[in-house]
């Protein structure tokens, strides 16, 4: 049996830093196996344009405890950008592309933007530097229930966006559905980043009894045994349309007691690659664990491959319960649970 495995560094396309005493204490839980994360712009004020990109990336570097890290900015849309300093930025990689978050969808999204025909100038901009866009992809309407916003959104608005924009380059964020996997698989132009939590976790997981777990609650919120195990193979077949993304994403305690107005999030960022070694060995598939976490998206973004490794073994531990730094008390995906796979080398 396989004991150990070592696969190329990998990177975290999808990470939120958050700010302040939370980013200081949360960084380093990203920046201790990653090469390169790409940060959420939807901070308490979002990232829309090119200073507060630099200021940001200059904040999550010197918080990283990692000399060699990269944080890497996507814009946070809104019907109202500079677009004068929106495509400078993309021009000198100060912008990786730009995330769209649609009005309300999650965390901070409230400056989002609710008419995508408003930001038409926005894809083109992308479209003609060959940038990529991230989308959270979820569709919020009174008549839509909370477990179809992604089909509502491919359907409604990222259809329109693909044949409008038939050279976009789109990424569609933490997949969540199998109706999104096959979505993914069967056109041009788009990938899909999977968290380990949309692979581990049914609704069963999040909606007990008469009771939400306020730890398994995220956006989109996962879905089906089905979509579940279509997650799965999407991940560990060796599809190059699928990578690594955790969506970690940390709220404080205090946001996630039952029975009161919930804050989505789940944070991975203590167990990630973990996490995904538990998976893929669970599907066979530990062989394209390195595909999907170090290979897949670096091409999908034109940036080079990491050189350097990192290296598994097969050893029982358990996530502890919380991350407790400061004044921040984070409860841990995992918390409590054993995982039976661990980093022990860095830079093999
Ligand atoms: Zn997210």
């Amino acid at each position: 049996m396989n004991k150990n495995i070592i696969i190329k560094k990998p990177d975290d396309w999808h990470v939120h830093f958050r700010e302040d005493a939370m980013l200081e204490v949360i960084t380093k839980y990203s920046a201790r196996i990653n090469n390169r994360c790409i940060a959420m712009p939807n901070t308490k004020t979002p990232i829309t344009n090119s200073l507060q990109a630099i200021d940001y990336k200059k904040l999550i570097e010197k918080n990283s405890k990692n000399e060699n890290f990269q944080a890497l900015i996507p814009c946070y849309l809104t019907e109202n950008l500079d677009l004068v300093d929106f495509r400078n930025a993309l021009k000198n990689n100060i912008f990786i592309g730009a995330k769209l978050y649609p009005t309300n969808v999650t965390t901070n999204s409230s400056f989002g933007v609710s008419n995508i025909e408003k930001i038409y100038d926005v894809f083109e901009i992308l479209e003609k530097e060959n940038k990529t866009l991230l989308i959270h992809g979820e569709k919020i309407d009174k008549n839509i229930d909370i477990f179809d916003r992604e089909k509502y959104f491919i359907d409604e608005e990222l259809t329109t966006i693909r044949n409008t924009f038939q050279n976009l380059k789109i990424v569609l964020e933490h997949v969540s559905t199998k109706y999104g996997v096959d979505y993914i698989k069967s056109n041009s132009n788009i990938a899909g980043t999977i968290t380990p939590h949309h692979m581990l976790l049914t609704k069963k997981d999040v909606f007990l009894d008469n009771i939400i777990n306020p730890h398994h609650y995220c956006m989109p919120v996962v879905k089906n045994e089905n979509d579940l195990l279509a997650l799965r193979k999407a991940a560990c077949k060796n599809n190059t349309k699928f990578f690594l993304g955790t969506d970690s994403a940390p709220h404080e305690m205090k946001h996630k007691f039952p029975n009161m107005k919930l804050k989505p999030g789940i944070f991975s960022a203590a167990c990630s690659i973990e996490l995904y070694a538990k998976i893929f060995e669970e599907e066979n598939s530990l062989d394209k664990l390195e595909t999907f976490a170090s290979i897949n998206g670096p091409k999908f973004y034109n940036l080079p491959i990491n050189e350097s490794t990192i290296r598994l073994e097969k050893i029982d531990w358990i996530v502890p319960e919380f991350v407790k730094e400061k004044s921040i008390k984070i409860k841990n995906f995992f918390g409590n649970k054993k995982i039976n796979w661990k980093v022990v080398d860095l830079n093999v």
